[in-house]
């Protein structure tokens, strides 16, 4: 079993990336330690005196021996022996204390290649995941409406004799079905080419240009609701994309229209503070509980205000898109809301 999980391990890409960290760190450090002991060993050989001091030397022993009537008859010099002696020694210990040092760094090497392998996957590891887990939650939300289709195709085939009525009204079910799916795909779609950053083009804009063109996408959806948008803003220049402000402005004005009680009203205001216009879109809708309010921008959130009408099911995308517009703005998204009274969102975005 311990043999299954660590086989499971050294296929792993922690392990493998592991492995090459600390190749990488044996490799300098053998490589090191290669260098310093040929440069000492280099070092230490020329601490052995010249030939010529050693015969000098053994002269003047051969000349004392023969006085006391010994041959000197070393093959030798002690001398030159003994610094031999020394000098392999010393070699000898340097090695020893390189191999130490380098069975020393294979062991730290592993546990410090391990770390830095952990903590360089560990983001790449948490994005995999947060991308698997946005795959599934999207195959889940498509599956909804192509069951639905699937469905009401069966039941109609089913039927002895269907009728011209029959087919029509099978007809239009399938086409709000593929209606939504249109919906959750163009979001998808959304959502994906906004994660790419430098998708923005910086340039000034008129809050009042950005804000006139949100407002005609939305106008006609609040007519049918008998919703009175108010445009009460100020002309500031901001610094950003027109299409993306508009796109992400359009996403909380249609909120706000979404959620407002039919015959109600809706105010978009702006204001400029320091080096930032805060750009606000208010509501006297049904408002969102506190404990929603932390999950509203993640993808596929709904809080149970969103399933109570039919016509108020969305998919969740729209605030995570709008805050992925902002983030590539460098820019901010604030949410206050009273549940029965209304919210207001406010965007957060650099003055031009
Ligand atoms: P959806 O398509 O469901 O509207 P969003 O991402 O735009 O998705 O919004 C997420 C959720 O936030 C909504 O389902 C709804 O519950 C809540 N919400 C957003 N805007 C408002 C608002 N103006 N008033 C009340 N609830 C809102």
């Amino acid at each position: 079993m311990h043999f299954k999980r660590f086989t499971k391990f050294l296929k792993s890409p922690t392990a493998s990336l592991a492995g090459t960290y600390l190749v990488i760190i044996m490799a300098m450090s053998i490589g090191f330690s290669l260098v310093f002991y040929n440069t000492s060993s280099n070092a230490l050989g020329r601490q052995l005196p010249p030939d010529s001091i050693l015969r000098q030397q053994q002269y003047s022993d051969d000349a004392v021996t023969s006085v006391v009537g010994q041959a000197a008859q070393t093959t030798g010099h002690p001398l030159d022996d003994y610094f031999h002696q020394r000098i392999a020694e010393g070699r000898s210990d340097l090695l020893h204390r390189l191999i130490y040092l380098n069975i020393g760094a294979l062991v730290v090497g592993s546990l410090v290649s391990y770390a830095l392998a952990r903590r360089s996957l560990q983001p790449i590891e948490a994005a995999m995941d947060a991308q698997a887990q946005f795959v599934s939650d999207a195959s889940h939300e498509l599956r909804t409406p192509l069951t639905a289709i699937q469905t009401s195709n069966e039941v109609f085939l089913r039927r002895p004799k269907p009728t011209l009525g029959d087919a029509k009204s099978l007809i239009q079910q399938n086409s709000e079905d593929i209606t939504q799916l249109k919906h959750l795909t163009d979001g998808l779609l959304k959502l994906s080419q906004e994660s790419k950053a430098g998708s923005v083009k910086f340039a000034p804009q008129h809050v009042q240009d950005i804000v006139g063109d949100a407002l005609t996408q939305v106008v006609p959806q609040a007519s049918l609701k008998d919703i009175t948008v108010h445009d009460e803003t100020p002309d500031l220049k901001i610094l950003g994309d027109h299409a993306l402000l508009t796109q992400a402005l359009v996403i909380l004005l249609d909120n706000a229209v979404k959620y407002s009680n039919t015959g109600g009203s809706v105010y978009v205001s702006a204001t400029a503070k320091s080096k930032y216009a805060y750009l606000t879109v208010r509501d006297e809708g049904i408002g969102i509980r506190a404990s929603d309010i932390p999950h509203l921008f993640r993808r596929f959130y709904r809080a149970d205000n969103a399933r109570t009408g039919g016509e108020r099911a969305g998919y969740g995308l729209g605030l995570s898109i709008a805050q992925q517009i902002i983030d590539n703005h460098h820019g901010q998204i604030d949410v206050a809301s009273t549940p029965g009274k209304g919210s207001s969102f406010t965007l957060k975005l650099p003055l031009a």
